[in-house]
């Protein structure tokens, strides 16, 4: 992708400067870094702390990069999901999830994804290329800027559950959360940014590695090895006593612990049996487990378990760790976990801007 000035960290911004205007003041590049990150300005026009000459020539000199809303549907829980645009035409899509007071983005990693997922929409887009770490941090300043929202007024977490697997994607997945958690730009807190991932196991090890990383979420979704290898194909490269034993030795901070994810399948992975597998495989971690029964989609060959079901197993979990249902956001909207598929133009969804 052509270089953008989103997704610049500070010492990149001064290099800029330095080729395009040569002999500006080291504070030149500050005041661009702050408008960019901190006052999420939409264009280098907007930089109004720079004199008008020297806004022209950075104007001039290489795109901005922030998305576009292309498509923007709210549901009738408040959920937002925006389908953006990005400089090369293709789209993503975000979605923004207020509750009590706190916003939740789910972000995108990649467009599209290349694992294989049976229960997902998104794998039937199959990979369309990576986001640089400019359009992944890009998502999180455009959305915040259209809804006036900020890390000082507003408690904002950020998961990159959207489209994509991060892990695939890792330095400019890094690279993002690095802007995203600098307390002179965007300032989230590192403690309320969480990535899932599918498994990918040297990746894995690489994030516990990386000084400063986003949470970390692992979509279990299957009891058995077997299972997860109908279910989830990646896990023929990376089979599930791996995946746990990666989890034993993850470098988890003081204040973390895991975060299971795991996908209810009617008749498939749901029953009492399941639920005590799974319990097998967690009991000895620092860890949560979040249940999700599935959301439909056409071409999803599978079907959403009853409420009792889920119930059931939720509380054959509970006795081992602590184990949540996570409700689903924006289902009117096609926004919830898994439908993340841009949408035809014939769809039928009201659109509102
Ligand atoms: N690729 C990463 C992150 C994006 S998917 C990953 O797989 O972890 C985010 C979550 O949505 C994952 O836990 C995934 O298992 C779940 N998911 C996918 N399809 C779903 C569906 N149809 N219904 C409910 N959850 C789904
Ligand atoms: Fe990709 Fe995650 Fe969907 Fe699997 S669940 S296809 S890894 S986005």
């Amino acid at each position: 992708m052509e270089q953008a000035l989103v997704g610049m960290d500070a010492a990149e911004i001064g290099q800029l400067l330095e080729r395009v205007c040569g002999g500006v003041p080291s504070f030149r590049a500050r005041q661009v870094y702050e408008a960019v990150y901190r006052r999420r300005v939409s264009g280098a026009e907007e930089i109004s702390t720079l004199p008008r000459e020297l806004r022209e020539r950075l104007a001039g000199a290489l795109p901005f990069g922030l998305p576009e809303t292309e498509r923007c549907y709210e549901s009738a829980d408040g959920t937002k999901r925006y389908l953006l645009k990005l400089a090369d035409g293709k789209s993503v899509e975000t979605v923004l999830m207020p509750e009590d007071g706190r916003y939740t983005f789910c972000i995108s990693s990649q467009v599209g994804c290349p694992v294989n997922c049976r229960f997902c929409l998104t794998a039937l887009l199959g990979l369309e290329r990576n986001l640089t770490a400019g359009e992944i941090a890009g998502q999180v300043l455009h959305v915040a800027a259209v809804n006036g929202l900020s890390a000082e007024t507003s408690k904002l977490n950020v998961v990159m559950m959207g489209q994509g697997e991060p892990l695939l994607n890792l330095e400019n997945v890094l690279k993002a959360a690095r802007l995203l958690v600098d307390p002179k730009g965007v300032g989230l807190s590192e403690r309320r940014l969480t990535l899932s991932t599918s498994g990918i196991i040297p990746k894995m090890m690489e994030l516990g590695g990386s000084p400063l990383r986003p949470k970390l979420a692992i979509s279990l979704n299957a009891s058995t090895e077997e299972q997860r290898r109908e279910l989830m194909p990646v896990t023929r490269k990376y089979h599930l006593n791996d995946l746990m034993e990666a989890c034993r030795v993850y470098p988890l901070r003081a204040w973390e612990r895991l975060t299971f994810e795991y996908v209810l399948l009617k008749g498939v992975n749901d029953t009492d049996a399941d639920a005590r597998r799974v319990v097998k495989l967690v009991a000895n971690l620092k860890c949560k487990v979040n249940l999700i029964a599935l959301n439909p989609g056409v071409g999803i060959p599978f079907e959403t378990p009853g409420a009792a079901r889920v119930d059931a197993f939720q509380r054959i979990v509970r006795r081992a760790v602590p184990c949540f249902v996570r409700k689903p956001r924006g289902l009117d909207i096609h926004a919830a976990c898994g439908q993340l598929k841009r949408m035809a133009e014939e769809n039928p969804l009201p659109i509102l801007r």
